[in-house]
Formats: structure tokens, C-alpha cells, sequence
């Protein structure tokens, strides 16, 4: 039987731990989005032997997981292709199994296509408190683009549903820098999106992910991605646009009303524990990470013969904890506490990456003080030359 890591394992490299994430992966969709590389299927006939099947990884890890939980993530997939009775069946078996903490952050993503205002009420009941709303765009030109399941104005009664249904939080992703989107396009996206006064907004910048349909057509000619400097200037749109509106950036792609921010995503970027049930979900306990079987056939035979699904596990060394400190924390507003750095990696933060930032503080890149270093908005477009170069300086 492959052996999992609990929580509790103790690294010297290891953060300050807090209660952790619980993570589900629900890898059905109604049809494949184009651009989508998460790992789902569209044969719905599937369905009750992947529940089956994910109570049966949480009866496998109940008994090596010592750590408490505090926010459920249902994502996928189209988790919202199971129903109130059917997410409430999972929730009652997460909780009976781990320690879940009667305030979690419960979250559920939902693909507007799949849902009426009645089934929202049924998610509230089983317990959800964060819906994230799968807009991409308020365009139905965009949206035909994108191959998306769902008409404009269906998002939109979607939201206003959210709203009535009573949830704790509700908010809605959107996606940018798409063939044929215009700046004015982009415009009208946002200011639709801030019309809801909901909590929280997730604006993801188009990736052609390799493998995907559109990285195919991309690659023979048939897709021609916007020039840079216009994706550029709309991510720049985005971050001033919602900040003028009351949502300040708190992740390169999120944005909420202060305090309203997703818990479960912030540990990520925190480096905090995470579990993930399901085919192809990711775990990490602090000093290991691990991912299932990225296949549903493959995934359910190893749960039906006693083992656990997964495909592969790292144990991290520590520069590559200190390359996933600096990654994630610069993907965050709030970037990286120079004391905890040194306290976690017992090094003079400055002298470590001194060289490198002063390179780049002059192009303005940095919001820099004496405890923190982090990535202006402007800064953020230039993420990952700016981690490459810092990372250079981590010795392995
Ligand atoms: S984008 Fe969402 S709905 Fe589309 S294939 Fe990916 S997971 Fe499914």
C-alpha cells in the first residue's frame, strides 16, 4: 500500500502549520472547454462509482490524517453536475471521516449551465457557504469562443440566484487576453461582474496549455492569440479597474472586498497543508507533495483493491522550499515576510537576494519595506523572469 503522509510530519524546513485544506476533485464535465487541461470526462454514466469511489480514498486516509481541516474546496470538473442530496452525501462522509471545523469554508465551483435557483437552495442546505460562479465572460461571442455550455444571461440569473440563495460568499471567475477580445470587450466584462456587488472576482489570463485543443489550433495557425502588450493591458485594466471599484488585488488573479477573500486558496499561496481526493488532485503536507492517478479507471481500481490512488510523491529540499516560498509568495499582495523567511531558512533574506532585487527595484517591479517584499501589480507581470532570477541565487 502506498504510504501517505499525515500532516503531522515534522521538517525542519517545515512553516508554522495551521488547519488545513481539504480539496475534492469531481472530473465530469458536460463537455470539454477548449482551453481546459484539468482532468475530466464527459461519460456522466460514471458518476456513482466515483462517489463510491471518494468515500472510499476518505475510508483509507481517515486513519493517517491527524490534522484538523478548515475549509472544503469542491472543485473539478463540474462539481455542480452532482446534486443538494448527492454533494451533501460526500460532505456527511468528509465529516465523519476527518476533522472538519463546523465554521469550514465549504466552496463550491458552478458551472452556470448546470444549476437552477432550486438546486443552489440544495447546496446551501447541504452545507456550502462559498459558490464560485464559472462566468469567463458576459460576451456570447466570447463565450462561443471559449465552447462554453451557457448563454450570458444564464450566468447572470445564476448570480442573482446565488445571491437570494443566502450564501456566505459568492463570487465569479472570469477569464481575459482571448483570440477576438477587445479591450472594450474586456470593459464591459468587468464592469457587468462589479454590478453584482458580490465578494470576491477571479480573472484568469487565457493560457494555451499544451496538449489543449486551442494550444492545437494555436499551433497550426488556425487560433492567433492577442500580441502580449494587449493582454498586458488588459491584466493592468483588471487590477485598476476593480480597485476603483472595492475589490483590491490580493493574488496575481484574485480579487475581493477586504476580508472576503477565498481561505482554502490563500493556503496555497501560504504554503500551508493541503489534502486532494479524487483523480489527479494534489497534495502537500509541508514537506511532501503527492498527486493521484490523473485517470478515473485507473484511480477507482486502486481504491477497490485496498490502496491508496496515488500516481507519484516528492519529498521537497529545501531550496525547492525556498523556491516555492518565494514562487507563491510573490504571486500575493501581501508577498514575502522577510523575518519568516529567515526564521524558516535561517538566512539573512537580504544578502540571499540582495543583488537581484536591487537589478530590478528601479523599474518599479518591487513594493518593498524592511519586513516584506512584494511584487508591484505592474511587477506581477514579470512573475516568473523575476522568480528565475532570484531563484539563481538558491544554492542547491
Ligand atoms: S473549464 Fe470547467 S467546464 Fe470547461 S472543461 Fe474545464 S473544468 Fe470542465
Amino acid at each position: 500500500m502506498a504510504s501517505y503522509p499525515s500532516c503531522s510530519a515534522v521538517d525542519p524546513t517545515q512553516q508554522v502549520e495551521s488547519p488545513a485544506g481539504l480539496y475534492l476533485h469531481f472530473p465530469f464535465c458536460l463537455k470539454k472547454c477548449p482551453y481546459c487541461d484539468f482532468y475530466s470526462i464527459t461519460d456522466l454514466s460514471r458518476k456513482d462509482a466515483y462517489t463510491h469511489a471518494l468515500i472510499g480514498e476518505m475510508e483509507l486516509l481517515a486513519s493517517r490524517i491527524d490534522c484538523p481541516f478548515d475549509t472544503v474546496y469542491l472543485g473539478g470538473g463540474t462539481p455542480s453536475i452532482f446534486s443538494g442530496p448527492e454533494i451533501e452525501r460526500i460532505l456527511a462522509a468528509a465529516r465523519s471521516m476527518f476533522e472538519i471545523s463546523p465554521a469550514a469554508e465549504i466552496t463550491l465551483e458552478v458551472n452556470p449551465g448546470t444549476v437552477t435557483g432550486r438546486s443552489l437552495d440544495a447546496y446551501r442546505q447541504a452545507g456550502v457557504t462559498r459558490l464560485n460562479v464559472g462566468v469567463q465572460s458576459f460576451n456570447d461571442r466570447i463565450l462561443k469562443t471559449l465552447g462554453r455550455i451557457h448563454a450570458a444571461e444564464a450566468a447572470a440569473d445564476v448570480l442573482q440566484q446565488a445571491i437570494r440563495a443566502g450564501f456566505d460568499y459568492v463570487g465569479l471567475d472570469l477569464i481575459y487576453g482571448i483570440p477576438g477580445q477587445s479591450m472594450a470587450d474586456w470593459q464591459a466584462d468587468l464592469e457587468r461582474a462589479a454590478r453584482f456587488e458580490i465578494d470576491h472576482l477571479s480573472c484568469y489570463m487565457l493560457s494555451f496549455e499544451p496538449g489543449t485543443r486551442f494550444d492545437l489550433q494555436r499551433r497550426a495557425g488556425q487560433l492567433h492569440p492577442l500580441p502580449d502588450t494587449r493582454t498586458a493591458a488588459m491584466y493592468k485594466r483588471v487590477v485598476s479597474e476593480l480597485a476603483r471599484r472595492g475589490y483590491p488585488q490580493y493574488e496575481i488573479s484574485n480579487f475581493s472586498r477586504p476580508g472576503r477573500h477565498s481561505r482554502h486558496n490563500v493556503k496555497y499561496w501560504n504554503g500551508v497543508s493541503y489534502t486532494g481526493l479524487g483523480p489527479g488532485a494534489h497534495s502537500f503536507n509541508g514537506a511532501t507533495r503527492s498527486w493521484n492517478h490523473r485517470d478515473l479507471d485507473q484511480y477507482i481500481k486502486s481504491i477497490s483493491g485496498g490502496n491508496l490512488p496515488v500516481a507519484g510523491k516528492e519529498r521537497l529540499t529545501r531550496s525547492q522550499h525556498m523556491l516555492e516560498a518565494i514562487c507563491l509568495g510573490l504571486r500575493t499582495s501581501a508577498g514575502i515576510g522577510k523575518n519568516d523567511f529567515e526564521a524558516r531558512f535561517g538566512v539573512d533574506f537580504n544578502h540571499l537576494f540582495g543583488d537581484a532585487v536591487d537589478e530590478l527595484r528601479g523599474r518599479g517591479l518591487f513594493n518593498e519595506n524592511k519586513s516584506r517584499l512584494a511584487l508591484s501589480a505592474e511587477g506581477m507581470l514579470f512573475l516568473d523572469s523575476i522568480v528565475s532570477r532570484m531563484s539563481d541565487q538558491i544554492e542547491d
